[in-house]
């Protein structure tokens, strides 16, 4: 059991092989990731031709000024699992009328997540507060902050609200102390791990195009991180991925 929590497939030069080098890995399932309304046919696809793969339907902060409509409708296809990836990114966007879209967007798209019952993706860069805000005006609303780069203390507020944290191959990065002293203290029950392919790719592959079969080097580096074995890791990793989306193994 080894799950990629997290994966733009679609963003690969070829798709269908970097599927079958995950597979070789030992990953037993991937979510390929929505961004935007132009990009999620191909996401879609990529889940409907592989049983091991789900997909997401959302629109990115960077793209909050894009279309936001089609979401809902592609909530009921039987591969869609969550909503996303959605949030807020001030590290890119610095105006505040950018900001305030992303939240109109991020809010609308965490509407959508408890109408549906589905979890959300969430992304947060540089924007702690108002992502919490708007998490916790949205009670019973469920799903992971993926790629977690911020404080501990965030991470706290939203395992409080019942989150789930996923750490990506930036915790094996030499200048990333913040998010490997994160990644020591969420709850085995709460952990997830993702490549965020085809950026970040872990160490020892760093400078390369990231794929789904190098979450393998991010459970070994985690594993050694938290002192525990890396098969309780993989199963733990993927049990919660499974409690959380509803699909995988
Ligand atoms: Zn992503």
């Amino acid at each position: 059991m080894l799950i990629d929590s997290h994966c733009h497939l679609n963003y690969l030069d070829d798709p269908e092989e970097a599927i079958d080098r995950a597979r070789e890995a030992g990953v037993t399932t991937c979510l390929c990731i929505s961004v935007d309304e132009a990009g999620f046919p191909a996401v879609k696809s990529l889940a409907t031709r592989h049983a091991d793969i789900w997909a997401t339907a959302g629109v990115h902060p960077d793209a909050a000024d894009g279309n936001l409509e089609w979401i809902e409708a592609e909530l009921a296809h039987e591969r869609v699992v969550a909503v996303g990836e959605t949030g807020l990114d001030y590290l890119h966007a610095d105006d505040a009328s950018a900001q305030a879209r992303q939240r109109e967007a991020f809010a609308l798209q965490l509407d959508l997540g408890i109408r549906h019952d589905m979890p959300v993706v969430v992304h947060t860069r540089q924007a702690e507060k108002d992502t919490l805000d708007l998490l916790q005006a949205h009670a019973g609303v469920k799903g992971v902050l993926h790629c977690f780069t911020e404080s501990w203390s965030m991470a706290k507020q939203a395992l409080d609200q019942g989150f789930y944290v996923s750490i990506s191959g930036i915790v094996t990065f030499k200048n990333a102390a913040n998010v490997r002293d994160v990644a020591a203290k969420v709850p085995a029950d709460r952990l997830l791990i993702e490549t965020d392919s085809p950026w970040l790719a872990p160490m020892p592959k760093r400078g390369k195009t990231n794929e789904p079969a190098y979450v393998a080097h991010t459970a070994e580096f985690l594993a050694e991180l938290r002192q525990t074995p890396v098969e309780k890791l993989r199963q733990e990793t993927a049990d919660n991925f499974v409690r959380l989306f509803g699909c995988g193994v």
